[in-house]
């Protein structure tokens, strides 16, 4: 994962990350569809807050999409 923008291998492994995850996971099935309605909870047998995990996963992706130091 890219996390520290003074690491060298930050820019690679953001664009890494980026594509990966487009091509892993279909448009319509990533963290930014998510509208939180909780329904996918009660499936849950480790009681993971899913849709808040999501909504970190899409908080992060938009992050490296939009991070300037990389444009
Ligand atoms: S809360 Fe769960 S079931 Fe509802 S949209 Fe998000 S992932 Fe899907």
């Amino acid at each position: 994962m890219a996390t520290d923008r003074q690491d060298p291998g930050y820019r690679k492994a953001r664009r890494t990350y980026l594509v990966s995850y487009d091509r892993a996971i279909p448009t319509l099935r990533q963290a930014d569809h998510c509208i939180g309605c909780g329904q996918c909870m009660v499936h849950c047998p480790q009681t993971i807050k899913i849709p808040d995990e999501l909504h970190r996963i899409d908080r992060y992706a938009e992050k490296l999409k939009q991070d300037p130091a990389v444009l």
